[in-house]
């Protein structure tokens, strides 16, 4: 079984958007993950289609109103799906390539897209909705967000890039940052490429990348090293 990405938005033509383009969208098409995406209003019940409702005690914006939302997760994700229920959110847990390694090695994920001040709480309580966030700044709605997290889950699915090694060294990965990266030509703008990288040495050079890699994690993140 490959991965199955269930979408629940009220804009379900953004999908699949970058995520059908470049490695992403081969894997796609080779069947290493499959998407699908629901529209939120199939499930409004009112001739007008109504999705949201105005915020109970007052305040600006809409509200997404839990009875459409339910139904409409019960029917993307019946009960006995396996897969993970996520509601994309500002309010969420900031998503983690540590997140990212265990969703791509499930079954899938099932993802409602938020728009206007937000959802109704009982609904997020009673499906139990898994809240994440992709950073603190806000956006408008919860899809470009999706797509963020699809294409870091996806990206490491057996396959979907060339060689396994491809995302062994990277950024995150080891609770680091990824060292510099050269190539050809040697000499640009008169600046060479470091010499340890041409000199052959393959354990100067591992060397070099894993201090290269420390330093740059000390100047930049230093919390991706407070655990250690
Ligand atoms: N009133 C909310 C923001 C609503 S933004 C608050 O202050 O917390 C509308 C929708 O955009 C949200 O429901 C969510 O689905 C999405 N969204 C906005 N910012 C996001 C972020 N940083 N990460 C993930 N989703 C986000």
């Amino acid at each position: 079984m490959s991965f199955s990405a269930s979408i629940i938005t009220l804009f379900p033509d953004l999908f699949p958007g970058p995520l059908g383009a470049s490695v992403i969208g081969r894997g796609m098409a080779d069947g290493l993950w499959s998407l699908s995406t629901t529209h939120l209003r199939d499930f409004a019940t009112d001739r007008h289609r109504t999705v949201d409702d105005t915020p109970s005690g007052g305040g600006a914006g809409m509200v997404l109103k839990p009875d459409i939302l339910a139904a409409a997760i019960d029917a993307v994700a019946p009960q006995g799906d396996p897969r993970p229920r996520i509601l994309m959110s500002p309010r969420g847990k900031p998503l983690t390539q540590a997140r990212v390694r265990e969703l791509a090695a499930g079954p899938g994920a099932v993802i409602v897209c938020g728009r206007f001040e937000g959802i109704d709480q009982r609904v997020i309580d009673a499906r139990q909705l898994e809240e994440i966030s992709i950073g603190d700044y806000v956006l408008a709605g919860g899809e470009v967000g999706a797509m963020v997290l699809l294409e870091a889950i996806v990206r490491l699915i057996p396959g979907v890039l060339g060689a396994a090694e491809s995302h062994a060294d990277e950024s995150f990965e080891n609770g680091m940052l990824e060292y510099p990266h050269y190539t050809r030509p040697q000499a640009f703008e008169g600046v060479e490429i470091p010499a340890v990288l041409t000199s052959g040495d393959h354990g100067k050079i591992a060397r070099w990348r894993q201090a290269q890699s420390l330093a740059l994690t000390q100047a930049r993140r230093p919390d991706l090293l407070d655990w250690k």
